[in-house]
């Protein structure tokens, strides 16, 4: 018998007949004898339609309000669910984010968990009912309603596992796991049976959005299982967890890529001390988050530098250039838009030589032209032009074995 938290999404909750489905699927495992605890988002859609009744209103109205008013999307759905396991004869009850408490701090809209009370959800554990938990929302020190921001109940849910220590945290949605790559570039991408935690954050952060970014950091750093898995097919979906030392790790785990970037390049720069300063203060004193940064050394006593940001920040992070560009005394500053960035992620890098060399082959032996290069521990990314995306998608799950079986 295991303690198991299930967090259910929008899409699993989105009608009467899913969250049907849903207490189903529930009640088969209590049925197997396991306590499980509940948490859930807001129907599919509902949380964007009451943000948008708020913005109605005004647009830069006190994000207090906002979060009681998003905060209730999540109520209908813990009581539905609830009500939907008592038909089923599965004795349950529905907690709001107050009535745990889930305690958070004051940061509306984007709020931290800061401790949860699991005597009531152990209680309810041992007398055989069901905790159903809304996702995404807690109370803080004033007692007001605060949100975790988009996607906060994959946080929730994890937060409550650790809380508990769960034997694992199961994350249902509407894919049957995490991919090699997304199957709508490469068809052939693969579920992947386990990857580590930091494979995962690599994964995540780069685009494949499976999960809030949050939720990942979280359980890595409270070690709790997380499982992702469909609601609608039946599947082991795939276990993220810590690093296995006993276990040959596969070299390559995924290819991650991100269609947001923008690059942007300021040539003939002096060559001399606190230039870097100068030229990515303005940029960070501006709040555009800078990601990949090349600086190169001419033989004429002057550099070249270049660094990629977000798309929207893209004419933003021109204007500032243009300004340091005249300060500096630089040649000129250009850009382009038409780039992505992508990326191998993998842990078993860690152990082996030769990986960058084998994507560089790969990528030029498909007539791909690199722009920029960026390598850590366990990923090595590469900024190429936008149109040779699903081609390098391609030939890299290819060339790295990607499709077949996991040994
Ligand atoms: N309902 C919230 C949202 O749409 C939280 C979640 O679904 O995780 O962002
Ligand atoms: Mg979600």
């Amino acid at each position: 018998m295991a303690l198991i938290v299930q967090k259910y999404g929008g899409t699993s909750m989105g009608s009467v007949e899913r969250i049907e489905h849903v207490a189903h699927k529930v009640a088969s495992w209590r049925q197997q004898g396991h306590q499980v605890i509940v948490v859930v988002s807001a129907m599919s859609g509902e949380t964007d339609r009451l943000l948008k009744l708020a913005k109605s209103i005004d647009p830069r109205g006190s994000k207090r309000e906002f979060d009681q008013i998003a905060a209730t999307g999540e109520q209908v759905t813990i009581g539905l669910l609830a009500l939907a396991l008592g038909k089923l004869g599965v004795q349950a009850r529905s907690y709001t984010g107050w009535q745990v408490p889930i305690r958070t701090d004051d940061a509306h809209m984007k709020a931290r968990i800061q401790d949860i009370d699991a005597q009531r959800l152990r209680n309810d554990c041992e007398a055989g009912i069901v905790p159903v938990v809304a996702g995404f929302q807690g109370i803080c020190a004033d007692n007001s309603v605060a949100t975790l921001g988009r996607g906060g109940s994959d946080t929730t849910g994890v937060a409550i596992a650790a809380a508990l220590k769960a034997d694992e945290c199961q994350i249902y949605t509407d894919v049957d796991g995490v991919y090699t790559t997304d199957p709508r570039v490469e068809p052939k991408a693969r579920r992947l049976d386990r990857i580590t935690f930091e494979e995962m954050l690599e994964l995540a952060s780069l685009g494949s959005k499976v999960l809030q970014i949050r939720s990942v950091e979280f359980a890595g750093k409270y070690k709790v299982p997380l499982r992702v898995l469909s609601t609608f097919v039946e599947g082991p979906g795939t276990l993220i967890t810590l690093e296995d030392n006993k276990m040959e790790e596969p070299l390559i785990s995924g290819i991650a890529f991100n269609r947001d970037e923008a690059q942007v390049t300021m040539t003939g720069v002096p060559d001399r001390p606190g230039i870097a300063a100068a030229i990515l203060g303005p940029v960070g004193d501006a709040n555009i988050e800078v990601d990949m940064i090349v600086q190169n050394v001419g033989g004429d006593g002057a550099t070249d530098f270049t660094f990629t940001v977000h798309r929207n920040d893209y004419e933003r992070a021109l204007e500032v250039m243009r300004k340091v560009a005249d300060e500096l005394g630089a040649v000129g500053v250009s850009g382009a838009t038409d780039i992505v960035k992508v990326s191998l992620v993998g842990v078993g890098m860690r152990s082996h030589a030769g990986i960058a060399s084998q994507m560089f082959k790969s990528l030029a032996s498909a007539g791909i032209n690199i722009r920029m290069i960026s390598t850590s521990e366990i990923k090595i990314s590469v900024v190429i032009d936008e149109m040779y995306l699903e081609l390098a998608v391609r030939t890299l799950h290819k060339a790295f074995g990607l499709e077949e079986a996991a040994a």
